[in-house]
């Protein structure tokens, strides 16, 4: 038996302790953060961390078979049972590949499964919501394919005529939907009607075999999707990622979904694409989120983080604040503060807002005249507080405390400048 170490002894131990505290009296507003339960940190701490398992389970449904090394044989159960039980969580005869370390990775093999370097994608615009891996030029995705974006109109609605135009303009190989700060419901449907049609127009033109992918980004909303308060992309994407740390409150990784018919490609881009041995604590710790993600609990869960959102943002209107599209119909939303408090960026609000140990992030607003290092907005979103136990009245009562501060701020900067 190894001897396990003695935690006093260890920096490591002392700082993880210091995160702990901050986790328990940080109000934490992040749209992308939230706390798991113990039992998806037992799994993710435990010794399944010890063991490789490059490959897949020998009876997957992909064809690409078999581990590359012995004693998978629990491993194998592990991972078969977790893909089945996400399937569950989306209600869905789609392929699902549970190795993607993180969203970002599974982003990158979702591209590298239906694409070569230098196509085009057709991607929401990082400045109205997009995500890194969405086409910026210092990520892989804006380094290694083409980008062509979409946006929203002025009040910060997804301008879908854009998306058929542009598709009509570009013919991009993969139309991908889904973003990061986007507090509105995205019409999967309508998009995939878009891209139907003017695919038929580019046909029609001469491009016989031009046929695009469609895929979702769903790392926001999955949770949202999974129980029913958001319109679902199974059934019209042909690839669907998401995380699973955000919404679906679970493990910090990534997940991919496809149509049975492109599982094999999907596969072999994860693995031996995009990377090597699977975390397999962590796909544990997935298959304990995908269980969690089946009760009743969880939904209860998902319906008081879409009221938070909906009150806190409502008592922000009534304080006189200008949200993005006016409103909200998820777990985040926008405030744009460029009209109310022009002398205000959104990074001076995050920098204060963190001394009285409250925690969320700036946000590019549409029509943003700032750069994305100060901006003119910021982000909140519910799941985390929530999480703690957070009902409507507390997030009214923190919305009023950040307003306070916010007006101190104001009152500073008029008093410096006399
Ligand atoms: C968070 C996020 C990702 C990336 O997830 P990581 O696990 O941080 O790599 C990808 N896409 C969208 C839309 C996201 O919001």
């Amino acid at each position: 038996m190894l001897k396990k170490n003695n935690k006093s002894n260890s920096k490591v131990f002392e700082i993880i302790e210091k995160e702990k505290k901050r986790q328990d009296s940080f109000i934490e507003l992040i749209a992308s953060e939230n706390f798991v339960s113990d039992d998806v940190l037992e799994a993710i701490g435990s010794c399944l961390t010890n063991k490789y398992s490059e490959g897949y389970p020998a009876n997957h449904k992909s064809g690409n078979r078999n581990r590359y090394y012995g004693g998978c044989q629990y491993i194998d159960e592990l991972e078969e049972y977790c893909c089945d039980k996400w399937k569950e969580v989306f209600n869905t005869n789609y392929h699902v590949n549970v190795q993607p370390h993180s969203g970002s990775s599974a982003n990158f093999a979702a591209y590298m499964s239906v694409l070569q370097p230098n196509d085009t994608i057709l991607a929401m615009s990082l400045s109205n919501g997009g995500h890194l891996t969405h086409g910026s030029p210092v990520n892989f995705s804006g380094k290694i394919f083409n980008i062509v974006s979409y946006g929203t109109n002025p009040s910060g609605f997804i301008d879908y005529v854009e998306i058929y135009d542009k598709i009509l303009k570009y013919k991009p190989k993969l139309i991908l939907a889904g973003a990061s700060a986007y507090s509105r419901i995205i019409d999967f449907k309508r998009i995939k009607r878009s891209i139907d049609k003017a695919v038929e127009i580019i046909r029609l033109n001469g491009n016989n075999d031009y046929s695009p992918y469609f895929m979702v980004d769903m790392a926001h909303i999955a949770g949202l999707v999974a129980t029913g308060l958001h319109p679902t992309p199974f059934g019209y994407a042909d690839i669907i990622t998401t995380t699973t740390h955000k919404t679906l409150r679970g493990a910090r990784g990534g997940l991919i979904f496809c149509k049975p018919e492109l599982a094999k490609k999907v596969d072999s881009a994860v693995f031996p694409c995009c990377q090597g041995g699977a975390l397999q604590n962590i796909v544990a710790g997935k298959a304990v989120t995908a269980e969690e993600c089946c009760t009743q609990e969880y939904k209860d869960y998902i319906e008081q983080v879409v009221d938070n959102s909906k009150a806190m943002c409502n008592e922000f209107i009534q304080l006189g604040y200008d949200i993005v599209t006016g409103g909200t119909d998820n777990h985040l939303f926008l405030i744009d503060l460029s009209r109310t408090h022009p002398n205000l960026t959104g990074k001076m609000v995050q920098d204060e807002l963190d001394k009285y140990g409250i925690t969320l992030n700036k946000n590019c607003v549409p029509n943003e005249k700032r750069s994305p290092m100060q901006t003119s907005g910021i982000r909140i979103g519910t799941p985390a507080m929530t999480t703690k136990g957070y009902k409507e009245k507390d997030f009214i009562a923190v919305a009023r405390t950040i307003d306070d501060i916010i007006r101190n701020m104001e009152q500073k900067i008029e008093y410096g400048q006399e």
